[in-house]
């Protein structure tokens, strides 16, 4: 495989983009080589600025639950960008988004929407802060709710890659009401609580982590956190930035039968446009500035672009009944291959899948928590990377970080993976 083009690009944007790209991960650190430069995506397909063509296993990190370029998606962002392509005053589809939105997810009752998941958890916990009149907060090691200051401990994703879970500029301020806790130990968050009764505003977590690769939650899990707010008065923030829309129609809340106070979203409701929101309780959200006086603003909030990609997602979301059984199936049977191929090879690696999101995890162990994701071969999965890559897999370039797949993805893909995937897991543990 060449990568030519890709390796002067690079090299040049190396010297004007620190460490050459726009989001830490993008960069393979934690695998090494270089990132192929993408020029276009089609369905389940990506092709690189060398010509080299991929199937993609990273759906820009989770918005396309239905491939590149969608029809349906494109037409609706090109009808939309010849009539502005922003206002800064209200516009009709976002009332049909944030409608749409609150009639997919039952617990959303409002909700706000913003550009980015980072602004929508760091605006959820400044609300529920508000709303309790309480300072700390607990979130779950290996978990990732952006990058604002106050949750850059030990985050999840291209902070675990880089092995920086703190990050230097996160002032001890910051950090200091930012309690950590165990996914998965109900124990451990119930000592914490106790220890904290009265400081606690909030508790916020993946309900099926993807930033430490991914990790279901355990049975019970989910509703034990949920009795513990409920008994303590802390609002309960589930972070669906991820899981929205792509473990179940109605989110990880939907599948584990689990009803948090507030959820964050983001990625497949901009359809690969910058979209974030939170929503939930109404009588939470009516703290919202300017409707109460939890401040939160932006200028181009929803962008009627983003607005237009996101509601024809949501749209085809809703209008195609069959669509979580079509993901369904091509996940069971991704599986089924997958594990056929470790068994064929002797290997002893754990696979786990929620819905059209997975993780091949470089361990025998059962994988839970972050203790447990971190006891990876990291060396060996970029070793199956690079073979993935060369045999035209595109997969996330992290241990770290789940895979998802799209409806675009079907049986010749699926065949084409699986065989290569064979071959890669040779190469890896020869
Ligand atoms: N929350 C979760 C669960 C995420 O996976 C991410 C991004 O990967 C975020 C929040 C942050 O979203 P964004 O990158 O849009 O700021």
């Amino acid at each position: 495989m060449r990568l030519t083009r890709s390796q002067a690009l690079f090299e040049t944007a190396c010297k004007v983009i620190p460490g050459g790209v726009n989001s830490p991960v993008r960069a393979f650190r934690s695998v090494g080589g270089t990132p192929p430069f993408l020029v276009r995506g089609e369905g389940a397909y990506l092709e690189d600025v060398d010509g080299n063509r991929y199937i993609d296993y990273v759906g820009s990190w989770g918005p396309m639950l239905f491939g590149h370029a969608d029809p349906d998606v494109v037409q609706a962002v090109q009808e939309a960008a010849t009539r502005s392509l922003s206002f800064g005053a209200p516009t009709e589809i976002e009332v049909r988004l944030a409608e749409l939105i609150c009639a997919l997810v039952p617990s959303i009752e409002m909700v706000r929407l913003v550009n980015s998941g980072t602004e929508a958890t760091m605006s959820a916990v400044r609300l529920a802060r508000a709303y309790t009149g309480r300072s700390k907060i607990i979130k779950f090691e290996g978990h990732y709710h952006g990058h604002a200051d106050f949750f850059l401990i030990a985050a999840g994703s291209g902070a675990l890659t880089l092995g920086q879970p703190n990050s230097p500029g996160v002032t001890p301020a910051a950090a200091q009401d930012t309690l950590l806790a165990r996914f998965n130990d109900l124990a451990h968050v119930t000592q914490l609580v106790e220890a904290y009764a009265d400081e606690i505003a909030a508790i916020i977590l993946e309900p099926v982590a993807g930033n430490m690769g991914c990790v279901p939650p355990e049975p019970g899990f989910l509703e034990g956190v949920r009795a513990l707010c409920d008994r303590y008065g802390i609002v309960l923030i589930f972070d669906e930035v991820m899981t929205g829309f792509r473990v179940a129609r109605g989110g990880a809340q939907e599948r584990y039968g689990v009803r948090p106070d507030l959820t964050t979203l983001g990625k497949i409701i901009g359809g690969g446009l910058p979209v974030g929101a939170y929503g939930g309780r109404r009588e939470i959200m009516e703290w919202v500035a300017p409707q109460g006086p939890v401040y939160q603003a932006g200028t181009l909030s929803g962008n009627p672009l983003a607005m237009h990609a996101g509601y024809a997602v949501l749209r085809k979301i809703a209008d195609t009944p069959d669509l979580y059984d079509r993901l369904e199936a091509f996940g069971a049977a991704l599986e089924e291959g997958v594990r056929a191929n470790l068994k064929a090879l002797g290997l002893e690696l754990y696979f786990t899948r929620v819905g059209a999101m997975a993780t091949l995890f470089f361990t025998g162990e059962r994988v839970v928590d972050y203790e447990t994701a971190r006891r990876c071969d990291t060396q060996r999965f970029a070793r199956y990377f690079h073979a993935m890559l060369e045999e035209g897999i595109y997969l996330p370039p992290s241990q770290f970080e789940a895979f998802f797949f799209s409806t675009a993805h079907g049986e010749r893909e699926l065949e084409r993976t699986l065989s290569a995937q064979r071959r890669a897991l040779m190469r890896a543990f020869s």
